[in-house]
């Protein structure tokens, strides 16, 4: 008798973006079983309520309908009498982001928690899942494990040991390209679907760098391989796309086709390649922190209902912290260009009003509405615990290095974190919020001169820090490693690009292209904008008469005078509004830091 649980699934529907699946349940002791799906998937904090795309669902007992009751949005009840039953159901499939899935006659993509109906009671059980071949000349990349007669990359046989592998493990189906590369000894697979023209010696270099970092990072005491046997890039490639989700040992990516390294131009490192190495770097990094180093609260996954932890600082912050400053580690940028970056994070934080309304903790319990479902106000009204979690993630760093004269990093705290979940096994129950700071005081006291006092004030301002709704104070700090902080003006025309210019008017808004003038995207609190009546969705057509474009905008409001009345022209809701708008000097409000002493910027440096 037959304990595990069978899938099927089938592609044929392309054109009705429909998976056609079927469920076997064997024969059971129970006299009826709840069958469910999830409502949110793990490193993604919203309720999406993946039922709602569940199409003709009904159960049979020998090719027989039996009754399924529908409990809510998303489980039924089924009275099996123990008996063995089949369930049937589709499910509708076009969202091209890495959290749900997609069907059309050019791929399939799907995660578990779109397609996999969980049968209470056979959650530990083996998972075995048919990939049905569509007539069409696809492929298959997923970090399931493959049957003994399925090939690597071909249809057939899958399987899982529990349920919560099965929906870990997101499922690409397409024509793609295959990149292959070892690291540390472990078969690593960068799948490419969608179109590039990518320098795929150069991507294939730099990922290897980039995992071996990782594995450097956190297996030195620990045997220098990595927590899986196998790994899988699922990359999707969208003329213009950007996002990942991290799974235990596969990670699905969605990035732009010129996100890649042109083949043309060996020595350029663009934006866009930047971006998409920092994407993988950031993904990887999580195989350890959140796919098993976890908060508390989510261990085991509730998957029913949202699932509050105060912890995302340091699952999100430390994994933002290490993925930009692991480029610079593998020596992919210099260290003045891992400043430009860490410097646009400063940036974004102190932009809006938001991190003097909302403290880390309270950013991560609220990302359920807040972070995930962010309004037009969010710039103002609340802060990122990805951005300022990585600011955090600095200030520790480098309290770390200082208090242990270099000796200690950020990276032992990891370590340290890690070797608590490989000791405790089964056993390990998650950290909690003061977790950390208990590592980083324990690293002060041992091995240095540090006094009780020190290691105490440490303690309390890292407390301040995540409770308090004011910005991460890092100049002083930043200066002990050779680096200064200053404020400096940005464009009239952008936000987020430093102005050398002695004029800089301010005007407090974000917009973009639109086919009426510019669409106002954001206005800042207290901002020229903001006093102006100007709201987000307005149309700005004209200022002092001047029509404006994308295209003329800086030219317009870098001619005009400061603290003078002008007319500004736009349109909400299909009317058209005039009102008064004073440009003011600009507001220092970008970060830059320089390095002023190359010998102490070392310490920082220093991989210890
Ligand atoms: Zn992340």
């Amino acid at each position: 008798m037959s304990t595990s649980i069978h899938y099927q699934i089938s592609f044929e529907q392309t054109n009705a973006h429909l998976f056609n699946i079927t469920l076997d349940i064997p024969v059971h002791s129970p006299k009826s079983l709840k069958i469910s799906l999830p409502s949110w998937i793990p490193g993604s904090y919203m309720v999406r309520d993946f039922a709602k795309n569940i199409v003709n669902i009904a159960a049979f007992q020998q090719q027989k309908p039996i009754e399924l009751t529908a409990l809510d949005k998303q489980s039924w009840q089924l009275n099996t009498q123990g008996k063995a039953s089949q369930i049937q159901y589709q499910v509708y499939a076009f969202d091209t982001s890495v959290r749900t899935a997609y069907l059309d006659n050019t791929r399939g993509f799907f995660n578990g928690t779109s397609v996999f109906l969980q049968v209470e009671g056979f959650e530990e059980s083996k998972q075995l899942v048919s990939l049905i071949k569509p007539d069409l000349d696809w492929k298959v990349a997923t970090g399931l494990k493959r049957s003994s007669a399925t090939p690597k990359y071909h249809f057939g046989e899958y399987y899982a040991d529990n349920y919560a592998e099965l929906i870990d493990c997101p499922v690409e189906i397409t024509d793609f390209t295959a990149v292959e590369f070892e690291v540390a000894g472990t078969p690593h697979h960068l799948i490419l679907s969608g179109k590039q023209y990518a320098d795929l010696a150069r991507v294939k270099q730099d990922l290897t760098k980039l995992c071996q970092h990782h594995i450097d990072l956190f297996e030195k005491e620990t045997g220098g391989k990595p927590p899986f046997s196998e790994y899988w890039f699922l990359t999707n490639i969208l003329p213009s796309g950007f996002g990942g989700l991290e799974h235990k040992n596969s990670t699905a990516l969605l990035c732009s086709t010129f996100d890649f390294p042109n083949i043309n131009k060996p020595d350029e490192l663009s934006e866009g390649y930047k971006t998409f190495l920092s994407l993988v770097s950031h993904e990887y990094f999580h195989n350890w922190n959140v796919c098993r180093i976890k908060p508390e609260e989510f261990v085991p996954y509730r998957l029913n209902r949202e699932s509050y932890t105060k912890q995302l600082w340091a699952f999100e912050g430390i994994t933002s912290y290490y993925d930009d400053l692991s480029l610079f580690r593998t020596g992919i940028i210099s260290f003045e260009d891992y400043l430009k970056l860490k410097s646009q994070t400063i940036s974004r934080v102190n932009r809006g009003k938001g991190q003097l309304k909302q403290n880390l903790i309270e950013s991560s319990f609220y990302t359920w509405t807040k972070f995930y479902q962010q309004g037009p106000d969010a710039v103002n009204n609340i802060v990122s615990y990805y951005t300022k979690g990585s600011l955090l993630a600095l200030w520790l760093d480098l309290t770390v290095r200082k208090a242990t004269n270099a000796t200690k990093s950020l990276d032992d705290v990891m370590r340290a974190l890690w070797a608590d979940f490989v000791d405790k096994g089964a056993d390990y129950k998650g950290t909690q919020l003061d977790t950390i700071i208990n590592i980083v005081n324990s690293l002060i006291l041992s091995g240095t001169t540090a006094s009780d006092a020190h290691s105490t004030h440490i303690r309390e301002t890292f407390y301040q820090l995540l409770n308090n709704k004011a910005p991460i104070p890092l100049a002083e700090l930043l200066a002990d490693f050779g680096v200064e902080l200053k404020q400096v003006p940005s464009k009239a025309a952008s936000l987020l690009e430093t102005s050398s210019d002695a004029h800089s008017p301010y005007l407090g808004f974000m917009f973009k292209e639109s086919k009426l003038g510019i669409e106002v995207m954001q206005v800042l609190e207290d901002s020229p904008a903001e006093k102006a009546g100007i709201s987000v969705q307005d149309n700005i057509i004209a200022i002092d008469n001047i029509v404006v474009s994308k295209a003329n905008f800086a030219n317009v409001v870098n001619n005009l005078a400061l603290n003078h009345d002008y007319t500004v022209s736009y349109i909400r809701n299909g009317e058209l509004f005039n009102s008064v708008i004073q440009l003011s000097d600009a507001v220092n409000e970008l970060s830059q830091m320089t390095v002023i002493d190359a010998e102490k910027a070392k310490s920082w440096q220093a991989i210890v």
